[in-house]
């Protein structure tokens, strides 16, 4: 079966950034499972996944704006070191902040006696990605994959 709109793809993968850094791979895991035509996945790796079946491999580069998006630097803020309750603030530290779209993700990345600059953007945002793509299996979604919007078992969600 070709890879197209509703189809519940099960695919391998080692990702890597542009200086050939690994940052994730599916080795030794189950594949990664996803709907696609959903959105479930960067829409540029999405884009190179349509027309292809099991199988097949491939290796594609994907620019930052069909990944996670370009880095924008107003999701870099100084906030006064008051502000949070940890005693014990370190670079590198996540933590979640509430904003009018909702809870996000924010990595500390500088602390002073009275401030710390925290980056809400996406760790992957402003990356060049490469994927290593081996395609596992390709077969037709069930109906209530489809109403989820992703698919179920192992790879998946498991709800
Ligand atoms: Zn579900």
């Amino acid at each position: 079966m070709i890879i197209s709109e509703n189809a519940a793809v099960l695919f391998h993968y080692t990702l890597t950034d542009g200086e050939g850094n690994q940052l994730d791979s599916s080795k030794g895991k189950d594949p990664l499972a996803y709907l696609h035509g959903h959105k479930n996945i960067i829409p540029g790796l999405e884009q190179e996944m349509e027309g292809k079946q099991a199988g097949d491999v491939m290796v594609v580069t994907i620019a930052p704006a069909d990944a996670y998006g370009e880095r924008q630097e107003q999701m870099v803020q100084e906030v006064p070191r008051k502000t949070f309750q940890a005693e014990d603030i370190h670079v590198g530290m996540r933590f979640e902040a509430q904003t009018p779209n909702g809870p996000l993700t924010v990595v500390v990345t500088g602390v002073t006696d009275e401030t710390v600059t925290v980056d809400g953007n996406h760790p992957l945002a402003g990356k060049e990605l490469t994927f290593d793509v081996r395609i596992d299996n390709v077969r037709e979604a069930t109906e209530e994959e489809l109403t989820h919007g992703h698919v179920h078992g192992a790879g998946g969600h498991q709800h």
